[in-house]
């Protein structure tokens, strides 16, 4: 089913994001933990795709699986950093083999050695050529782009960044996924500046539950995420003490969950990044919301 169909205007729903395996000896671990997922009975699950390519068979199997045991809606990562026009063929090839309904377009992450080499020959340089080329090749795809609330740590400022986001809505994206983040604040100030430049599209805010002290510095290298200090200071008194940082951390999650929903926001996306029981805590802590 199109994501589209499933995005809620009333009722808060969750979806979840899982990553495939690396390799073939944790396809099963991983197969696993995004079944116990997907008994969660998500509005829809998401597979993220390596940049490099490694993994993009398995994210079409982990996606296949979900959808054909569990009958919940998924939708697979493609990115095109670095990629041929022929890669990209066949990858829409297998993905419309698979059964795939739902795309989320990206560019993907520059390595080191991407951002040192010569990129006039590249066949991709933004995800807009992607979508261009995923609406172009026939297939019908549902298709979604990524968005940051904060800027894309390559972008020069917030008006540089909209226009190119206004450039991949009009391309094709029926729907954005944000980055993480931290502060609601911040998701509100760019809901308004980007539907000001004329984005309508659907916009689902990325939630990412931190767990433990070390997941912050990655989160925060990754995205460029502001910290507020409420969440710094919980970091502070519990970072050393793993089961109460979960605890905290799931909390804090669903905190930001709530007031999204507070503030009309349906539709919420959590980084569950293959870990059940925390998907699962976020949806108990829920229960009565959801409905
Ligand atoms: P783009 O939309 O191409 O934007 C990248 C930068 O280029 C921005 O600064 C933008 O302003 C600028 N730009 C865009 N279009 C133009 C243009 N026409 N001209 C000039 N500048 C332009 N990475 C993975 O490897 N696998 C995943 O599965 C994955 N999933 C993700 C899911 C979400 C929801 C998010 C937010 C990110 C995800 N990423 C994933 C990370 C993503 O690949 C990186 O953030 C990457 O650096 C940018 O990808 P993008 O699709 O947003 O790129």
């Amino acid at each position: 089913m199109k994501l589209t169909e499933l995005f809620d205007k009333n009722k808060l729903s969750l979806s979840f994001e899982v990553f495939p395996p690396k390799t073939d000896t944790a396809f099963e671990s991983v197969k696993q933990a995004t079944e116990e997922i997907a008994k969660l009975r998500p509005s829809f699950m998401s597979v993220t795709y390596g940049a490099g390519g490694g993994t993009s068979k398995y994210t079409l199997d982990i996606a296949k699986n979900i959808k054909e045991r569990y009958g919940v809606a998924t939708l697979a990562h493609l990115t095109c950093v670095s990629s041929t026009k022929e890669t990209v063929k066949q990858r829409i090839a297998d993905m419309k083999e698979a059964g795939i309904e739902n795309v989320m377009a990206l560019r993907g992450d520059l390595t080191p050695q991407l951002e040192a080499s010569d990129r006039s020959h590249w066949a991709y340089r933004h995800a807009v050529d992607l979508i261009r080329d995923l609406k172009e090749s026939g297939a019908d795809f549902c298709i979604g782009g990524a968005c940051y609330p904060e800027i894309h740590p390559e972008s020069a400022n917030q008006k540089e960044d909209i226009k190119y986001l206004k450039e991949k809505a009009d391309a094709g994206c029926s729907f954005l996924t944000t980055q993480m983040f931290f502060d609601n604040n911040l998701l509100y100030n760019f809901l308004y500046k980007i539907r000001e430049a004329g984005i309508t599209v659907p916009i689902i805010p990325g939630i990412m539950p931190i767990t433990n002290a070390n997941q912050v510095e990655r989160a925060v290298k990754l995205s460029g995420s502001f910290m507020p200090q409420r969440f710094k200071s919980l970091v502070d008194k519990f970072g050393s003490s793993p089961a109460a940082m979960k605890q905290a951390g799931i909390a804090y999650a669903t905190d930001q969950i709530i007031d999204l929903f507070a503030n009309g926001i349906t539709n919420v996306h959590v980084y569950s990044m293959n870990k059940p029981d925390v998907a699962e805590k976020i949806q108990s802590n829920l229960s009565d919301i959801l409905g």
